[in-house]
């Protein structure tokens, strides 16, 4: 006897095994949903494990050891000969990620939903068409053209069988993010790097233009600088890192300046062209053209949402530009289809991604009970020396939106840890509401910043005012104990 044909394959299809897309899958498998996850890269284990947080904090942690090292004189201690095999870093680079991409790899081919090795896109709202992974040969010719001696991975993951299409009665597309097109057409002709090709290196370039001035920017230029690279900085903003308070932005780009980066702000870039080997651009800067080349470009002006293989014309979800539009809920213009991470945003950061899949599939698991997103939290650091944090409002954003506060700020060079650490770059700065003392945001720009901000993110969470962190038993002598220098100052001027 045949069997009517079920109206759905699945309950829940998602594309994508990210950050977002991992977290979504959990959370609908755990409520008993049968769900198949759709993973078309040709490694397994998303942006922030293969090419985004983890390999780049591990050669940052490198280049932060080589530094200390060579400036290990300023404790009294002799270290004749410091010095590095480059190999060796990204070697070790390599097995961590391996480590935590195998670790992925295991817990999305053994878990309980399933899991398919495919591109896919949706020829209609409920109806997704797989198609084979990118044939790794296209890929390679690509890079190649790119100029870069870098390693190309094979496709990973259990086989390639998987059916042509398949229904589901919701969706989460977590799709993540590529690196945005160039800005001039001549860079595509000259030729450049993005992150991803900085990150698998195999030989240092002697000179390098980093193009953009964000967390990304930043982080690879003093990796690359502090490994000996010459780097140029050119950025379109005035202030290194456009997003964190001119304080914050100023302090990160004066040590980059010290760390020997030539760092050019408020520019436009015009052309770019090719000197024999190397590489060149030209931009304008006070309204002078200037001219600078190295051996390498590296093309770090930021990301767009990756959808356009996705065919979400067919499905009836709307983007604005490729950014893929969801409310609060995580709910597209189709009610039935979700997005979560990079390829929706606002942000681009690991923890947002991961609590959007989460919110994703627990409006698919209980609708009646709405779960919403709230970024009053949002927590930003970049891993540069000293790191920069951020956490709620910035003065910035207070501005923007109207919102009165009081700050007070205390520098790490008059204080007692970090003055024995010789950690004396930056400062940590509180934003209060002016009557109740409520902490609104918090700022570290300093040793172990992207750490110290999370006293601040747990006070925020639980609505502390200045006053009560202020009494808060800090140890002695600890980095954590600055908080409460600001907060003193705000507690004596905010009366209870
Ligand atoms: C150099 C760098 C450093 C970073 N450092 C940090 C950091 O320190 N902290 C932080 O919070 N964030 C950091 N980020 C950002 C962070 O990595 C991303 O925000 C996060 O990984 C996004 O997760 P996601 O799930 O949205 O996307 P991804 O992890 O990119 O996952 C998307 C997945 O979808 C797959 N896919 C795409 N299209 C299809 C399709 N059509 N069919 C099937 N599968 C498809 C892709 O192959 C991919 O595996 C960094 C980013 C970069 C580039």
């Amino acid at each position: 006897m045949n069997r009517p044909k079920a109206k759905f394959d699945y309950d829940v299809a998602i594309i994508g095994a990210g950050s977002g897309g991992f977290a979504a899958a959990r959370t609908t498998t755990a409520a008993g949903l049968k769900t198949v996850v759709i993973e078309g890269g040709r490694e397994v284990g998303g942006l922030c494990i293969l090419r985004g947080c983890m390999p780049s904090k591990a050669l940052l942690y490198a280049s932060e050891v080589l530094h200390l090292t060579r400036h290990a004189n300023t404790w009294g201690l002799r270290i004749p000969k410091t010095g590095f095999d480059f190999a060796k870093v990204m070697a070790r680079k390599d097995w961590m990620i391996e480590d935590f991409a195998s670790y992925r790899r295991k817990q999305l081919e053994n878990a309980k939903f399933a899991f398919l090795r495919a591109n896919a896109r949706f020829t209609d709202s409920h109806t997704l068409e797989l198609s084979a992974i990118d044939s790794p040969k296209l890929s390679r010719k690509r890079i190649e053209s790119a100029d870069h001696n870098i390693h190309l991975p094979s496709v990973e993951g259990p086989g390639v069988s998987f059916p042509k299409t398949l229904r589901a009665k919701y969706f989460v597309i977590a799709t993540g993010s590529a690196v945005s097109a160039p800005p001039l057409p001549q860079l595509a002709e000259v030729g450049y790097i993005t992150s991803d090709h900085a990150l698998m290196l195999k030989r240092l370039p002697k000179s390098l233009i980093v193009l953009g001035g964000g967390a990304v920017a930043c982080e690879l230029a003093q990796f690359l600088a502090r490994f000996d690279v010459k780097v140029t900085m050119i950025q379109r903003s005035p202030q290194a890192l456009r997003d964190f308070d001119v304080d914050a932005g100023n302090a990160v780009g004066n040590v980059l300046r010290r760390d020997g980066i030539r760092l050019f702000t408020d520019t436009k870039l015009i052309d770019a062209w090719r000197d024999g080997r190397n590489k060149g651009v030209t931009f304008e800067q006070n309204g002078q053209r200037i001219r600078v080349k190295a051996e390498e470009i590296l093309l770090s002006l930021g990301r767009e949402p990756n959808t356009a293989r996705l065919n979400l014309e067919n499905a009836g979800v709307k983007c604005d530009k490729a950014r893929i539009i969801s409310n609060k809920r995580m709910q597209t213009s189709a009610p039935h289809i979700f997005a979560a991470g990079d390829c929706t945003g606002p942000y681009e950061i690991v923890h947002i991604a991961i609590q959007q899949g989460e919110i994703a599939a627990k409006n698919i698991i209980n609708p009646r009970k709405p779960q919403t997103t709230d970024y009053r939290l949002l927590t930003n650091v970049v891993f540069t020396d000293p790191q920069a944090a951020t956490v709620g409002l910035t003065e910035k954003e207070a501005a923007a939106r109207k919102i009165p506060v009081v700050t007070a700020c205390y520098p790490f060079n008059d204080h007692g840890k970090s003055l024995i650490m010789e950690a004396l770059d930056g400062f940590v700065k509180l934003l209060a509401h002016p009557h109740t003392g409520e902490i609104l945001g918090g700022a570290c720009v300093g040793p172990m910043g992207g750490e110290l901000i999370h006293e601040i993110i747990a006070a925020m969470a639980k609505r502390m005012t200045v006053h009560e962190l202020a009494v808060m038993p800090h140890y002695h002598p600890t980095l954590a104990e600055i908080w409460t220098y600001p907060a003193e100052e705000l507690a004596d001027k905010i009366p209870r």
